[in-house]
């Protein structure tokens, strides 16, 4: 991991833990009927979107860089499972996702995670289900997250982790660089959307609100 990152990640880390702890403050007495509980992942299992921004892919780098060796080549080798399966539209549980049910990278999961509860339990046939005031303070947190990230993308994040392991797309992206046109081979089939322009878009679908 190079010392770049790791300043980068530095920079915007506390805007970053604003959006998510003004987002969990605005929650809370929602999620206290909600059906969750340690071990119920079905919601990391790619039944939804597990959809990120660039800024928030750093974070996860970064992490993955400090696991024991053998630890980053098992979820190596997974994000790569789940980057097949996506291409060929097929569900695939989250790389970070551990045999027992709880997350590997808790404490620094997505936003996305973060926003996800549900008043009854999900399943095949049962999408989350949660407030619609949370999820129209959801929208506006992303806004935030994506015009704090203004320079970068979302979208599924085996796709956004592997468009930052490019190193040349990483270093741009790192200085600063904005052009839509260095990615949009890569991009468009994998339907990465431009921050600056489409903020509050990604991982609005499949919940249904009460
Ligand atoms: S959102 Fe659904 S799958 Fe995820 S923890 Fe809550 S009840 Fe379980
Ligand atoms: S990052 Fe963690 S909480 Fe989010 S989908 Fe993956 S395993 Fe689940």
């Amino acid at each position: 991991m190079t010392t770049e990152i790791k300043i980068f990640n530095e920079k915007y880390k506390q805007d970053l833990d604003h959006i998510y702890s003004d987002f969990e403050e605005f929650s809370v007495s929602f999620k206290q009927e909600a059906a969750c509980g340690p071990g119920c992942s079905f919601c990391c299992t790619g039944s939804g979107p597990i959809d990120i921004t660039t800024l928030e892919g750093m974070e996860i780098l970064e992490r993955l860089a400090l696991m024991p060796k053998p630890m980053q080549k098992l979820v190596q080798e997974r994000l790569r499972r789940n980057i097949r399966n996506k291409l060929h539209q097929k569900e695939s549980e989250c790389p970070f996702l551990q045999k027992n049910g709880l997350c590997m990278i808790y404490d620094i999961r997505p936003f996305i995670c973060r926003r996800l509860y549900s008043l009854k339990k999900c399943g095949k046939d049962q999408g989350a289900v949660i407030h619609v005031q949370v999820n129209e303070f959801y929208k506006e947190s992303l806004r935030r997250l994506q015009s704090l990230d203004n320079n970068g993308y979302s979208g599924h994040m085996g796709f956004i982790l592997e468009l930052l392991e490019d190193q040349s797309f990483r270093d741009f992206y790192l200085s600063g660089g904005f052009d839509p046109a260095r990615i949009i081979e890569y991009g468009k089939p994998r339907k990465l959307v431009i921050n600056c322009m489409v903020s509050g878009h990604v991982g609005e679908t499949e919940t249904e609100e009460e």
